[in-house]
């Protein structure tokens, strides 16, 4: 599908590869297998990508929305068609399940298409003066050059639901996607080319991290930098980005609770919590990390939820019936496993799965996994596991759980099951989360304002406060008579 060397680095309009020698391969996560190299960018092309992005600015920012709507529609309409070839490539260098893949290009694709229709919509405001002789006009403008990083774990959507508002504002920009994941941004770029987006006004580098975040953060033409991925990695940007106080729009990590409440549909609930947990292989910034269940029904939900993960197949996305793909790489499925150690040296049942999958693929797979008997201390209560295991806690009472639930640092998404309207009201009402889904697992849509509180993030992607992000409001005051 690939040739050994696939060129990278986009500026200006032009495809480019560093070097023969300075390259980083990409491997198939889920057989460890070579799939190409690409170029290792760094300092300097991350400069020129700047440089064009900024030359870029004046004429697209100046054209009006309705036209780079068109663009924006064309590219949405390129993408969807070619969803099954897209999502092949995401699998192949990611590693989820393909019917996963494609439905994530599908939904990149959706989000290009929500912003093509936000694009002929950024609207003003015109002030009711309190002085006579004056008129007052609120004109939105786009920040500037973007700077966008973005992680693996969707390669195709993180793309799209940053570049979508940012462009259809009038921003130009600067991608630097995953190593682990360069493939899938590399088709995206090239679908943004076809839909004949003008030169410059997209630009991509692939390469050293430090040393292409560090020229955003340093040059002045940068004014927004979107990022999402870790914790650490968006504290220090957001340190960094205060010598040119830059604007900011991070999607940090998660923690979320899942809470199954005494009046949930256990078939139901079960079913969505797995949803949750195990999608992409328990690698989503969204998906539950603690569940608790009330204590009047967990022997029932943990047997229910033990059935459903006994049947689960572990495998290579590429297979039909796979439903957890490998994790992405050693260290992350030596954290999962370090968790689930953790817990169990300190008490927990392993009521299903546990441990590495020994299965006859080379890629670093785990066990869909259950844990119960779980105790506060355990770090699976405190930290990110970012795998497939389920630890289950039992509760008494709402106001115990909801203050359990709302007890670390972050403050991305939180889940409640229950058919009790007054009880999915309240609990909603008191759960210190950006996103709360009420008998819903899957609330990132193109239409809704996806993100977090605490540290688990500022700013929105996802309708028209995603665009927002990438707007400031100008304020012009007029004197007249
Ligand atoms: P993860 O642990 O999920 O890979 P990271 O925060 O390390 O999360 O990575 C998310 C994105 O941030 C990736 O594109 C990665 O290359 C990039 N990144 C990592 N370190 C830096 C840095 N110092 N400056 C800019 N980008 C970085």
């Amino acid at each position: 599908m690939f040739e050994k060397l696939t060129k990278s680095i986009y500026i200006d309009g032009e495809w480019r590869a560093v070097n023969e020698q300075q390259t980083d391969t990409v491997y198939n996560p889920a057989t460890l297998e070579p799939i190409t190299k690409v170029a290792n960018g760094g300092k300097k092309e991350a400069e020129e990508a700047i440089k064009a992005a900024a030359k870029a600015f004046p004429p697209w920012s100046e054209m009006p929305g309705r036209k780079r709507s068109h663009i924006l529609y064309k590219a949405s309409e390129l993408m969807t068609e070619d969803a099954e070839r897209l999502g092949r490539i995401l699998t192949s260098e990611q590693g989820k399940p393909l019917k996963e893949a494609i439905g994530e290009v599908k939904g990149a694709a959706a989000f290009l298409l929500w912003y093509a229709e936000e694009a002929a919509r950024a609207y003003g405001e015109w002030l009711p003066s309190s002085a006579q002789s004056k008129r007052m006009l609120v004109i939105p403008k786009p920040v500037g050059v973007v700077g966008a990083i973005t992680p693996w774990n969707f390669p195709s959507s993180m793309i799209t639901r940053k570049l979508g508002p940012a462009l259809a504002a009038g921003c130009t920009v600067v991608l630097k996607p995953s190593e682990e994941t360069p493939l899938s941004a590399v088709e995206i770029i090239k679908v943004f080319e076809k839909a004949g987006m003008p030169k410059g006004v997209v630009n991509m580098v692939t390469g050293d991290a430090q040393q292409i975040g560090n020229a955003m953060l340093t040059n002045k033409e940068v004014r927004l930098i979107t990022f999402t991925g870790s914790t650490a990695v968006g504290k220090y940007l957001m340190r960094e980005s205060s010598e040119h106080v830059k604007k900011l729009s991070l999607e940090l990590g998660g923690h979320a609770p899942s809470i199954v409440f005494k009046d949930a549909d256990i078939d139901k609930a079960a079913k969505l919590v797995l949803a949750s947990k195990f999608r992409n292989s328990g690698q989503t910034c969204i998906c539950t990390n603690r569940l608790f269940v009330h204590e009047s029904i967990a022997d029932k939900f943990t047997e229910t939820l033990k059935e459903k993960v006994g049947k689960m197949k572990v495998g290579s996305g590429m297979e039909d019936d796979t439903e957890l793909g490998p994790l992405i790489n050693k260290a992350a499925s030596e954290k999962v496993h370090s968790h689930m150690e953790d817990a169990v040296e300190k008490g927990a049942k392993v009521v299903s799965g546990g441990g590495y999958w020994e299965g006859n693929l080379n890629g670093h797979f785990y066990n869909p996994t259950i844990l119960s008997n779980i105790d506060d201390d355990m770090k699976i209560m405190n930290e990110e596991t970012f795998g497939p295991i389920i630890p289950i806690q039992t509760f008494h009472d709402e106001n115990e759980v909801i203050q359990k639930a709302n007890d670390t640092d972050y403050g991305l998404a939180a889940y409640i099951f229950t058919e009790n309207t007054n009880q999915a009201i309240r609990a909603s009402e008191k759960l210190d989360y950006g996103i709360v889904g009420i008998n819903d697992v899957f609330p990132a849509t193109p239409e809704a304002p996806f993100g977090g509180i605490k540290q688990s993030g500022i700013g929105k992607e996802g309708g028209h406060h995603g665009m927002a992000e990438f707007l400031e409001e100008k304020y012009v005051s007029i004197g007249i008579g």
